[in-house]
């Protein structure tokens, strides 16, 4: 599969022409021998042929698996497993810049926002390596004289099925907890980014996990995610991604009443108030939708605004949107770098276009940047659509890129009626100087996570997932950690 359009004629020589997949602590081809072509989306050269995994594949990764679960590993404490993490956070440390080189060249994110995110991930790992033994079971005064208690134990061999836009720090929010908690796990990267799970695997082994604990298979969605959802061997799947994708995992993990958590996709509002900050509002947001070129399932891609300040909400973020520096990924100044490739971006393209012929009207961007330094890669500006109803599909959809769209309101009830106005429900923001008007919103609004005069929507040691049909089960913090466990609860007769 190329995941890109194909190379350029007379592109310079592949970099990493032969990476392979990373099965029972060996580096493996598919079973097929194929391989897929990684591009760039910066200036469209290949930058990688990878193994391309099958079914085949799965199985194997699945029997390494089991048989780590089942041998060393099983009798490792809780502490040596969190002293092994907190070794492979220093490892990701200590090799934060090659992996953000990687993932920035791979995805086309700006080189600061790629080594923030590797710092994040060992961040992770550190939290999860303290986490390890402090996961405890109770005792429980049942009515009969016998003694009852509970153990969490873990579940077994996991699969772990994640995005291209945040690629190793998404992988993260599920490594960390299901290792952790005893787990052996399969991580599937997406298509278009598998070179950093391909990297952390072997620094996994450095660290000292067991063979066969992590395993990577990379290959197609719809043939190596799809094997994972169905095998039987599998007892969890933790699958980032499409809600449509996470619907088809769910239906193909119920062959063997796996355990499923999903985070999916996002409309996320942003509600702000006439009484709000909101020159601090316009100075912040076009983080929150922009960031990551937009291709962030937390994106505020809605501001549902107070009519009366809407015109002053506009301007002023419209504004601040025009400075948002889109360039060169490699370039440490960049702030918006390119898409994960051309196709996504027709495809935002499209939506801004879909948007419009609904009655929106483009107040900045809206198309590819005129800069000629620019012309090979998979830039498109950041775009901020007004005159927008609720019912539009620009208003509905998620358009995973840079488009922001406003929406006006008159009552606080109809900002909450408009906030939850989408099957999604994951994140989303208010703004207001009024501590009760900020709470009941906050409350009122159907979605997993909630910032109240900011954006931020993730937190290490805090639960992140989603309402409705942004998905079911939480990353991060302890309520991870405990989903890649099972209960077992014993009861000794004392008579
Ligand atoms: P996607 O659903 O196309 O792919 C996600 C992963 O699933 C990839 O590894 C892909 O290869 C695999 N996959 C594809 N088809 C599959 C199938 N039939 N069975 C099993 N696996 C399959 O999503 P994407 O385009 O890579 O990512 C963008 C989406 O992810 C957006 O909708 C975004 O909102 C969502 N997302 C959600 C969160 C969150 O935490 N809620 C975070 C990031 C991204």
């Amino acid at each position: 599969m190329t995941a890109q359009p194909p190379a350029q004629a007379g592109q310079p020589a592949i970099r990493r022409p032969a990476l392979k997949m990373v099965i029972g602590g060996k580096q493996v081809s598919g079973a097929d021998g194929r391989t897929f072509d990684v591009v760039s989306p910066v200036d469209g050269r290949v930058i990688a042929r990878v193994a391309r995994g099958g079914a085949e594949d799965v199985d194997r990764a699945v029997r390494a698996a089991r048989q780590a679960f089942d041998g060393e590993w099983h009798t490792w404490s809780q502490t040596r497993r969190g002293q092994t993490l907190a070794r492979f956070a220093t490892l990701i440390r200590d090799h934060l810049e090659e992996l953000a080189q990687l993932e920035s060249e791979n995805m086309g994110k700006p080189i600061s926002s790629a080594r923030w995110e590797i710092g994040a991930v060992a961040n992770v790992m550190e939290y999860y390596g303290g986490a390890a033994n402090k996961l405890m079971g109770e005792t429980i005064p049942v009515s009969k004289p016998g003694f009852d208690f509970t153990l969490r134990e873990p579940i077994g061999v996991v699969g772990l099925i994640v995005p291209w836009n945040f690629p190793l720090m998404l992988a993260s929010w599920k490594m960390g907890p299901a290792l952790a908690a005893g787990n052996t796990a399969i991580l599937k990267p997406a298509s278009y980014t598998p070179l950093t799970a391909i990297r952390v695997a072997e620094l996994a082994l450095e660290a000292g996990f067991p063979p066969g604990v992590l395993n990577v298979v990379t290959g197609p969605g719809a043939i190596v995610g799809a094997a994972i959802a169905a095998h039987p061997g599998i007892g969890k799947v933790a699958f980032t991604g499409e809600t449509a994708t996470g619907q088809e995992i769910m239906r193909a993990a119920a062959g063997n009443i796996k355990k499923v958590s999903l985070e999916l996709g996002g409309k996320s509002p942003n509600v702000v108030f006439a009484d709000a900050d909101i020159e601090r509002f316009a100075a912040e947001s076009p983080y929150s939708v922009f960031d990551n070129c937009g291709q962030d399932c937390c994106a505020r891609s809605r501001i549902i605004v107070e009519r009366s300040v809407h015109d002053k909400v506009v301007e002023l973020f419209a504004a601040a949107t025009r400075k948002v520096k889109v360039g060169d990924p490699a370039d440490p100044a960049t702030e918006v770098g390119t898409m994960v490739s051309f196709q996504q971006r027709e495809t935002v393209l499209d939506y801004v276009r879909i948007g419009q012929e609904e009655g929106g009207r483009v107040v900045v961007g809206g198309g590819i940047p005129a800069d000629p330094a620019l012309a090979k890669g998979a830039y498109i500006e950041p775009t901020v659509l007004d005159r927008v109803t609720s019912p539009m599909r620009i208003a509905q959809e998620e358009v995973f890129g840079p488009v922001v769209v406003v929406i006006p309101f008159d009552t606080e009830e109809e900002a909450v009626r408009l906030a939850n106005d989408t099957p999604y429900g994951l994140s989303g923001s208010v703004w207001t100087r009024d501590i009760g008007k900020a709470i009941r919103t906050a409350k009122a609004i159907q979605s997993g996570v909630i910032s109240v005069n900011c954006n931020s929507s993730v937190h290490a040691e805090a639960p992140f997932g989603g309402y409705k049909m942004s998905g079911t089960g939480r990353e991060n913090g302890m309520h991870a950690f405990e989903s890649y466990t099972q209960v077992k609860n014993v009861y000794v007769d004392l008579s």
